[in-house]
């Protein structure tokens, strides 16, 4: 297998280039996740992120280099296919993104990389490049930085001192899984091991415990390619929710699959759009509504349904009594299809001082109330016109 390196191209080239391969890491995400479409920037890739306190910023997604000395079977970067490859030093990425901040045309960066020639020498570009924004440019913004399967502790460490974020694509549910993804990839030591280096540094972080050099990360993510290995939805969920007990993840991403000509996977089907919204969804029960993986509601060859939310089918199997909205406590609140954590925090906060009675109160507390009023009793009754399940 050939790679081609472009030495010098100019910065242009190497933005338009890098940006655009970025920009394939960010694929199909529904609207109800964090990460919006984003725009081909004429110097990059350009995307909005909604932020954890509100608001959305405009990240800058690139990669340090699209040379890889890997051939996942359903990347575009892969060693496999012949095409240009490119590669930023860390000084002109970092001016290159700081003339775009200072410019006002983007709030963050989102660092990326394809693998070359091993993965502490890519991490130590990456960091580089970091570094140089941290230290040299004074730049304090928001930077998610992809950590590098099978480096070693000490970029780790440096790399969740500088970062805001800190990721690793698992790819895959589990080792099985992913040898048909990525068969040069090897799942527990170099991507799991990874994630819990850089889990224990942000735990201690959050704990106030000492560290010579501060850790900045208060935040680990992954993502998964949805469809091709053939992998069930409970294989999935079961790995991220191990994730959100061990790790500490805050999010897990699922991309469906779109298979990218001239990849050995580019005569696969696409994955089903509808599979990677009910994934998120019942990510969503895991991480917010207090759901353990074994109580989702798979079918027997361990997948979601489509037609319907998990939490709606989940109801239709076991919410065998009416909900009182009156007493019910917060975990029962969840469990009710429609009710949302922030709209069982209004309603356990209005019924301190006043009787639910009507489900013009609960649409006002942001209640689904379509899904929500089958299940529900308001003070002991039933509400006028709504489906009846109990009687
Ligand atoms: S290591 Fe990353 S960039 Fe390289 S082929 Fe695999 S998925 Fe693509």
């Amino acid at each position: 297998m050939t790679t081609t390196i472009i030495m010098e191209p100019d910065i242009q080239q190497k933005l338009a280039i890098l940006g655009a391969e970025a920009e394939v890491e960010v694929t199909a995400v529904p609207e109800t996740q964090q990460i919006q479409r984003g725009i081909q920037h004429p110097t990059g890739f350009i995307y909005n992120a909604k932020q954890e306190g509100g608001g959305t910023a405009r990240l800058f997604k690139v990669l340090q280099t699209n040379a890889c000395r890997y051939a996942c079977r359903y990347c575009f970067t892969s060693c496999a296919i012949r095409r240009k490859r490119t590669t930023f030093k860390p000084d002109e990425l970092a001016t290159t993104f700081i003339s775009l901040n200072q410019r006002g045309r983007v709030d963050g960066l989102f660092l990326s990389s394809g693998i070359v020639p091993d993965a502490n020498t890519t991490m130590e570009q990456m960091i580089a490049t970091v570094e140089r924004l941290r230290l040299k440019e004074g730049y304090t913004g928001y930077i998610h930085l992809k950590l590098i399967p099978g480096a070693s502790f000490e970029y780790i460490e440096r790399a969740v001192e500088l970062a805001d974020r800190v990721s690793l694509n698992l790819e895959a549910p589990n080792a099985e899984r992913l040898a048909t993804l990525a068969p040069e990839k090897e799942f527990a030591g170099s991507m799991w091991g990874r994630m819990a280096w850089a889990a224990a540094l942000i735990r201690r972080a959050r704990t106030g415990a000492d560290h010579d050099t501060p850790i900045r990360a208060r935040s680990l993510t992954t993502q998964f390619v949805v469809g091709p290995a053939g992998e069930s939805d409970r294989e999935l969920l079961a790995t991220v929710a191990r994730a959100h007990c061990e790790l500490n993840l805050r999010r897990a991403y699922f991309s469906a699959f779109s298979p990218i000509e001239r990849t050995p996977f580019a005569d696969l089907p696409a994955e089903d759009p509808a599979r990677e919204l009910r994934l998120y969804q019942a990510d969503f029960m895991l991480r917010d509504y207090g759901f353990a993986a074994d109580e989702l509601p798979f079918d027997v060859d361990g997948f979601l349904p489509r037609d319907r939310t998990p939490k709606q089918a989940w109801a239709e199997r076991h919410l065998v009594e009416p909900v009182e909205i009156n007493r019910a406590p917060r975990r029962m609140l969840l469990r009710v299809p429609g009710i949302g954590p922030k709209s069982a925090d209004r309603i356990i906060a209005l019924r301190r001082d006043t009787r639910l009675r009507d489900l013009a109160q609960l649409r006002k507390l942001g209640v689904t109330i379509a899904w929500a009023a089958p299940y529900l009793l308001l003070d002991g009754r039933a509400a006028p016109g709504q489906t009846r399940l109990w009687w």
